[in-house]
């Protein structure tokens, strides 16, 4: 059964969320992402641009908060908000939207696992791969700011290939879904339709 289709109290509320209110619980979503994309992109102007040393490349509130880059636990959060928020909002995509998303949330969820590695070690002060500091699996080969900007990147372009898509569904996909955001391009499309000649 999915989870459009249940009748619980939370897939009701799964259910609203993914129709009435999906533009804006998108529209949240997609903030505290890009928040956290504009401290990974101050981190790396620190680094490459400034020459800073890396332990002092925090991003820019990691500048007067110093624990927000180098809390485990922060990181290991914002990977499982990053989960949570594409699986709840998953079902309000269709269509090419919908793989798109998906694709995101796999990636997703391997970037999750890397940050529990990196938790667990944290916690434990017991250090995987030979390292004298917290280090995941793919930090065996590539620079922990590199690696990490790469996992934001690649997780975020299909998200915004899937938000694109979802924004401008065909006629299959707009047939599929009920959601706001699918409201606004069935209205949109409706306004554009070239019905009468414009005054
Ligand atoms: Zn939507």
């Amino acid at each position: 059964m999915s989870a459009l289709s249940a009748t619980s109290p939370r897939s009701l509320g799964i259910a609203t969320i993914n129709r009435r209110l999906h533009r804006q619980a998108l529209n949240v979503f997609m903030f505290i992402v890009l928040a956290h994309w504009a401290e990974h992109l101050a981190q790396a102007y620190q680094v490459w641009v400034l020459d800073w040393p890396r332990p002092a490349a925090r991003g820019a509130l990691g500048q007067f908060l110093p624990w927000l880059s180098t809390s485990e636990w922060l990181h290991y959060w914002y990977a499982l908000v990053m989960i949570v928020g594409l699986v709840l909002l998953r079902p309000g995509f269709v269509g090419r939207a919908r793989v798109w998303w998906t694709v995101a949330l796999a990636i997703q969820f391997w970037h999750h696992i890397e940050h529990l590695l990196l938790l667990v070690q944290a916690q434990t002060h017991v250090f995987f791969f030979g390292g004298t500091v917290p280090t995941s699996v793919a930090q065996t080969v590539f620079p922990r700011v590199e690696l990490h900007l790469f996992y934001n990147s690649v997780v975020f372009i299909p998200m915004m290939i899937a938000v694109y898509l979802h924004q401008r569904p065909n006629e299959r996909e707009l047939r599929a879904t009920s959601c706001s955001c699918i409201h606004r391009a069935r209205t949109g499309r409706a306004a554009s339709a070239p019905s009468a000649p414009a005054a």
